[in-house]
């Protein structure tokens, strides 16, 4: 059994619907994760805005907007009218419920069953649509099966075997359809897996069923050597090991998301990336293979923080760097990249929120600079320290552009570079000239 990931471009419209039906339809008893339409689940943040500012109006608009845009869906997906009212009614039933929310106290609670609306709507019309076209698929609500625990992690035991009695109940379905995304949580309320969190269900459900393989179907053709967003002339990498690709997911590749890649490396299912758009481009396979020597890709995390700690006691000291590690720890805010000097150590979070709490703390051990609006750039690739020359051609491709962290040694496959978020376009390029 296969898992197949579509994202919100690739079912983003009525005819990008049909030609996911197509590549489902083999004839293979897979399981195939849906994310909403792509642009549903912002406009849905967006309702939910309008509803904590207890604004009903603003919300009932979009609401409406965003209803009739499913109703043009619909009337270009179904050829035959029993389906068109069938999915009229369905999309009804979930846009009403949303104009329910509105009309009580509007909470987090409430917002995560909104967001939740996008994933339970495509799955529906996408299956519908097969059901129209003779194919006999099932729709799986993740609602049933997918669950977090009080720390927000999967329960991998309870998924497994709630997924495993689920599919025991459908033996003669054709394929399997269900929602990314969406979960429940430890108190059985509806919940999600984060922004982009439906690569991490196709892990999952991948881990759960011990699957054969978990395709991530896209809008590209599979994970390129450089951000194509801000740099011109990428291309695909064919192979990647599961390190690889943790590093370029966490740094910034959002072809994936970081998540996602520990339940597959775990149970040694190999991850391929590939495109919804040209469905026989060979895209990138991910996998415990290494191809040895060679720099892969590169990747940036923007809005960074950096913050260096000076201090002359920590000259010959030991527990230093657990102090202000603690500091850290107690806001619940993680590192990313840490540098140290025998005076001084330097890291950077991106996450903002206890930073001031965080820096009156840190200035019980020394002097405190903060420095804002800066970039992690990440190059990965086979960077065992005893390769040689790596290093020089990274140096080289930044000669013209300061940088203000550098961290290498923490795993085979990752330098990490600091600059200011200004350099990011540049930095990019040059790397990408110099190592490809
Ligand atoms: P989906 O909606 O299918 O989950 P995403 O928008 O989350 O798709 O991810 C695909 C996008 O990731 C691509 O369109 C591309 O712009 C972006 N991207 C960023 N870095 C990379 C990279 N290194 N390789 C490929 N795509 C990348
Ligand atoms: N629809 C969700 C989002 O836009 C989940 C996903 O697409 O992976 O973040
Ligand atoms: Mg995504």
């Amino acid at each position: 059994m296969r898992i197949l990931k579509f994202g919100g471009t690739s079912v983003g419209s009525a005819q990008r619907m049909k030609d996911v039906a197509k590549l489902i339809s083999t004839g293979e008893k897979n399981i195939v994760v849906l994310s909403a339409m792509s642009g549903t689940t912002n406009t849905l943040i967006e309702i939910s805005d309008y509803l904590y500012k207890k604004n009903p109006d603003g919300a009932g608009e979009i609401i409406n907007t965003l209803e009739k845009k499913y109703f043009s869906v619909i009337d270009e997906l179904y050829s035959t009218e029993e389906y068109k009212e069938k999915a009229i009614e369905y999309v009804k039933t979930h846009f009403n419920y949303i104009r329910s929310l509105t009309k009580e106290l509007f909470t987090l609670f409430e917002e995560k069953a909104v967001l939740a609306q996008g994933e339970l709507i495509s799955t529906g019309l996408v299956n519908y649509y097969l059901n129209e076209t003779g194919v006999k698929s099932v729709l799986l609500p993740a609602l049933d099966y997918m669950r977090v625990d009080k720390n927000a992690e999967p329960d991998v035991i309870y998924i497994k075997e709630k997924l495993a009695a689920l599919l025991l109940e459908f033996p003669d379905a054709d394929l399997y359809i269900t929602q990314g995304f969406i979960c429940r949580n430890a108190y059985g309320e509806i919940d999600n897996l984060q922004r982009g969190g439906s690569d991490y269900t196709a892990s999952l459900i991948g881990a759960a069923v011990n699957a054969e393989e978990i395709q991530i179907w896209t809008d590209i053709d599979g994970m390129h050597n450089n951000d194509p967003r801000f740099v011109e002339g990428t291309r695909p990498v064919r192979n990647l090991h599961f390190e690889e690709v943790a590093e370029l997911a966490y740094f910034g590749a959002k072809i994936l998301h970081p998540t996602c890649v520990l339940p597959a490396k775990l149970n040694n299912i190999p991850v391929r990336l590939l495109n919804t758009m040209e469905p026989e481009a060979p895209g990138t396979l991910i996998s415990n293979e290494l191809d040895r020597g060679k720099i892969k890709a590169i990747a940036a995390k923007d809005n960074i923080t950096a913050i260096k700690i000076k201090s002359g006691r920590m000259l010959l000291a030991f527990g230093f760097l657990r102090k202000i590690f603690e500091i850290f720890e107690s806001y619940q805010t993680p590192i990313d990249m840490v540098t140290t000097s025998e005076v001084g150590v330097s890291l950077t979070i991106d996450n903002t929120k206890n930073l001031s709490d965080i820096v009156d703390d840190l200035k019980k051990y020394g002097t405190v600079t903060v420095d804002k609006d800066m970039v992690i750039v990440c190059i990965v690739g086979d960077m065992d320290w005893v390769n040689v020359g790596f290093e020089t051609k990274i140096m080289e491709a930044m000669k013209e552009i300061p940088v203000r962290m550098i961290s290498y040694g923490g795993s085979n496959y990752n330098i990490s570079l600091l600059i200011n978020a200004s350099d990011k376009q540049r930095t990019l390029q040059a790397l990408s000239n110099h190592l490809f």
